[in-house]
């Protein structure tokens, strides 16, 4: 279904996330027919091109970024036809007066603030003073939003000078992700789930995002932020948040978002036996984090692994265990939520494990998968085994899976659409700051320094501790 039509201004358009996200997203969008005829979109960025050598830049893009097999020369050159550029200073005056004169009446008004945090209050201002920006216009706002509670306090308060809430949109492209909506859809469009879903039946949960990447090449930025508040924070959070929240009266952005903010409110502060930090040895050819980071008395992490507490009535006593690093064993995300044994066996065979575990998998091969018991086939007697009921949205949806949007695309075509579901609103964000602040505080006031991991490796040895001494284990990354 197409969206209303649009002037969508993407500030830092020339920049790394615009080339590989956003715009690419933008041409899938517009190949399958959401961007309508009448949309236009404007790169505002430092450098100084013209239309015609910003869209030669978009073309590079499309051909980089987008497969092969999407990439269709007719309707590339129609969407470039789209696509205007200009030269604007975010701190200066250069540009705006131009960017004034470019906006039309009757459509919607989004910019995209993909651009260093620093610049977000000079821009929000200098939309409002030129008049650039209506009282219908939206703002999106990237990643770090913040590196602790009072920058991020600063942040909102920057943006509500010129903003409203309503107006604001503030990007987690991990709530854009296919499944991590089917999991609002599997618990909440289905009877089978939700009586379960509770520390009556639950053991525990597991969330891990694991990555092969080093941080060789932004080691210097990547030391000011860690896995606590490049993951955590934002990421795992918001997963944790929509597994944990009760049951929103309606699908409606602040129906969702309330409910996820009462999560957030509920978490326990995390006892520094249940935090394990990591940083990954040299190996594999790659130099270690230390080199990497550049500062060799570096103690920022880049593995974490945290048991977490939701004080409410419906999780007492089901722990949930984060874990998140760079260098690990295979590049992989999901979420698994391990049920309790059934209270009674009425089987001999004691071998293998009972448990149901139904497993979210973002990535790879984004899918749900039910783990349950059957009897081993064969005449060896009633003896068990766990099989999965796989659900792969590849399977399940044939050829139409190709043309799931990607993150980026779905969330900024909600922006056109007005729907902030996807979007975390700003006292969200604070929430989790104040959840998050402590941790790291405990942890640089006792000067813990963080174990190391091999690459290649599952993580360091204490975090298979964490489970260990709770008889629990880490799934196997793979
Ligand atoms: P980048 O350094 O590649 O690009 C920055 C862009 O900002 C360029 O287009 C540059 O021209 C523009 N810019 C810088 N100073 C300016 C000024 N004074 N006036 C006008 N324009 C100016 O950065 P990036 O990697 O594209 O990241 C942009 C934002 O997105 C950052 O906040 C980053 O944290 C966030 N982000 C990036 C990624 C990613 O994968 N690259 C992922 C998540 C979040």
């Amino acid at each position: 279904i197409p969206v209303d039509a649009f002037d969508l201004v993407i500030f830092g358009g020339t920049g790394d996330l615009a080339k590989r996200k956003i715009l690419p997203g933008l041409y899938r969008r517009f190949m399958a027919g959401q961007m309508t005829e009448n949309s236009r979109i404007i790169g505002a960025a430092r450098a100084d091109l013209n239309d015609d050598s910003f869209r030669a830049l978009v073309g590079e893009a499309i051909e980089e970024f987008v497969p092969k097999d999407r990439q269709d020369a007719k309707i590339i050159a129609q969407f470039l036809e789209k696509i205007a550029y200009v030269s604007i200073d975010a701190t200066g005056e250069g540009g705006w007066a131009k960017l004034r004169g470019m906006m039309r009446e009757g459509v919607v008004r989004a910019f995209y603030f993909s651009v260093a945090p620093s610049l977000f209050g000079a821009i929000a201002e200098r939309l409002h003073l030129n008049e650039i920006a209506d009282a219908q216009s939206r703002i999106v706002v990237e990643k770090p939003f913040g590196r602790d509670l009072a920058s991020a306090k600063a942040l909102n308060a920057v943006l509500a000078k010129h903003f409203t809430e309503a107006q604001i949109y503030r990007i987690d492209h991990y709530l854009g992700k296919e499944t991590v909506q089917n999991l609002m859809a599997v618990r909440f469009a289905n009877i089978l789930f939700e009586p379960l879903w509770k520390a009556e039946y639950v053991d525990h949960v597991q969330i891990t995002v694991a990555e092969t990447v080093s941080v060789d090449g932004r080691g210097a930025y990547y030391d000011k932020s860690g896995a606590m508040r490049d993951m955590v924070q934002n990421h795992m959070m918001q997963l944790l948040c929509l597994i944990a929240m009760e049951p929103p009266y309606h699908f409606d952005p602040d129906a969702v978002r309330d409910e996820k903010l009462k999560v957030i409110r509920a978490l326990d502060p995390v006892k520094p036996e249940h935090i394990v930090r990591g940083q990954y040895n040299a190996g594999g050819g790659e130099g270690s984090y230390i080199e990497h980071s550049e500062d060799p008395s570096s103690k920022t992490e880049s593995y974490i692994a945290l048991k977490v507490k939701v004080s409410n009535w419906r999780w007492q006593g089901t722990p949930f265990y984060l874990r998140t690093g760079k260098r690990l064993r295979a590049r992989a995300s999901e979420i698994a939520i391990t049920f309790k044994e059934p209270p009674h066996s009425i089987f001999d065979d004691a071998s293998g494990w009972r448990e149901n575990v139904l497993v979210i998998r973002l990535q790879p091969n984004e899918g749900m998968e039910l783990q349950v018991m059957i009897k081993e086939p064969g005449p060896g007697g009633m003896r068990l085994m766990q099989v999965p009921l796989d659900m792969s949205f590849a399977a399940a949806l044939g050829d139409e899976a190709d043309d799931v949007p990607d993150a980026y695309e779905r969330l900024i075509m909600d922006v056109i659409r007005g729907n902030q579901t996807l979007f975390m609103r700003g006292d969200e964000v604070e929430a989790a700051w104040a959840w998050t602040d402590p941790l790291i505080q405990g942890w640089e006031a006792r000067g813990d320094k963080p174990q190391g991991y091999d690459p290649g490796s599952s993580g360091p040895e204490d975090a298979l501790m964490l489970m260990h001494r709770d008889g629990r284990r880490w799934r196997e990354i793979k």
